[in-house]
């Protein structure tokens, strides 16, 4: 095994890992999960820089090792913050690791730490710098991934970026990005009995063209498709009108959600999403107020990268073998690093469970392995090749 993967040190990972879900974190509350990091970082003699990034209720926490040679810069990149759930105490049981946020992704950010310590710990790197970031506001509907847009907008952004979100069956090479949405379709008068009914438009059978409108809409888009992340869609998932069976009601509202494959940008989708609402209010007659709220923009990774190749000889030198790629499952912030900067995001992180319920697990076996990778990636990406580019 490579020095700098031996320099591992589990007992080292498993108690910063329980130290982090030890301060419960709910998104937009993390603060005192950014706090107990930074101590760790300051403890074990890192500089760490605490960045509000538009969010000074949780600070973000952000050191680097750097070699002090020029050289390319690996960033580890991790959420702190956990969905809104009752707090679940860290727990370890031999190889398992239970508690709020073990598997989304305080074991991750973890692993990222002591992957940063090995590397030291093994003579550090022989040229350009590792750069640790931790934030708030990731998790949907409490956190808008605003703190990290601000970061990566800031310039706290590397070379090329790894994501320990609980997530290593392929590399994902591509997702959708997407926004949820809500349409209030109006008339002006109160609710009546239908028998008093105005000669006012219909708000369900507007709602009901809207379903079919949206519905045209997305067998167009499914003709847009890639193996991996599928089709860009429009679905509808709920609609509200009326209380009883006789009533003439003043509103109905639709909720769905607009995903689309990269190549289309938030503000395009947005933009038609709108004006399909604003054409169905004028030929209807009624008013639409529309709202939308971006998950993430599409991702895409240049599998061309040397980022990517340095990564698959990483895991190979470990595995025996190449991680095949595959599609990403879900909007995470490697879609904010590829639409914010353009660099190549990894999502790769341990084997976990339970992420976004109160029975989340993290296999401590897999953690250690993360470190090791991502010590192993930073030693191979960040020196440059002799002669080589920048
Ligand atoms: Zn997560």
């Amino acid at each position: 095994m490579p020095a700098v993967c031996a320099a591992v040190n589990t007992q080292r990972l498993l108690d910063t890992a329980v130290r982090l879900i030890a301060r419960p974190s709910p998104t937009g509350s993390a603060g005192a999960a950014a706090d107990e990091l930074a101590a760790i970082l300051t403890e074990d003699g890192f500089a760490v820089e605490r960045p509000t990034a538009g969010h000074p209720a949780a600070p973000a926490v952000v050191a680097r090792l750097s070699s002090g040679r020029p050289g390319r810069t690996l960033q580890f990149n991790g959420h702190l913050d956990t969905v809104h759930l009752p707090f679940v105490a860290p727990k370890v049981s031999g190889d398992v690791l239970t508690g709020s946020g073990s598997a989304d992704m305080k074991g991750g950010i973890a692993a990222a730490v002591e992957a940063v310590r090995a590397v030291r710990d093994a003579g550090g790197l022989a040229g350009g710098s590792i750069l640790l970031t931790a934030h708030d506001l990731h998790e949907s509907p409490w956190g808008d991934g605003s703190q990290l847009d601000r970061l990566v907008a800031d310039g706290h952004v590397g070379s090329a970026v790894l994501i320990p979100e609980y997530f290593n069956a392929t590399l994902p090479v591509i997702g959708r990005g997407g926004f949820t949405w809500a349409a209030t379709i109006r008339r002006p008068g109160p609710p009546v009995h239908e028998v008093y009914r105005p000669d006012e438009p219909s708000v369900i059978a507007a709602g009901a063209e809207l379903v079919a409108r949206l519905g045209r809409l997305d067998a167009e888009l499914g003709t847009e498709s890639d193996p991996f992340a599928g089709a860009a869609s429009a679905y509808v998932g709920l609609i509200q009108s009326g209380s009883i069976y006789n009533e003439y009601p003043q509103t109905c509202r639709l909720e769905g959600t607009r995903r689309w494959l990269p190549g289309t940008r938030f503000a395009d989708a947005d933009r038609q999403f709108r004006t399909l609402c604003t054409d169905l209010a004028t030929s209807t007659g009624t008013t639409i107020d529309v709202e939308t709220r971006l998950m993430r923009d599409a991702f895409r990774l240049d599998t061309a990268d040397p980022f990517v190749t340095v990564f698959q000889s990483a895991y190979a030198t470990l595995i025996g073998e190449r991680l095949p790629i595959g599609g990403k499952p879900f909007v995470d912030d490697g879609n904010s690093f590829w639409c914010g900067a353009g660099v190549p995001a990894v999502t790769h992180g341990p084997t976990a469970g339970g992420a976004h319920t109160t029975a989340e697990w993290v296999n401590v076996g897999d953690l250690v392995r993360v470190a090791r990778l991502y010590a192993l990636v930073a030693t191979m990406y960040c020196p440059l090749p002799s002669g080589g580019e920048a």
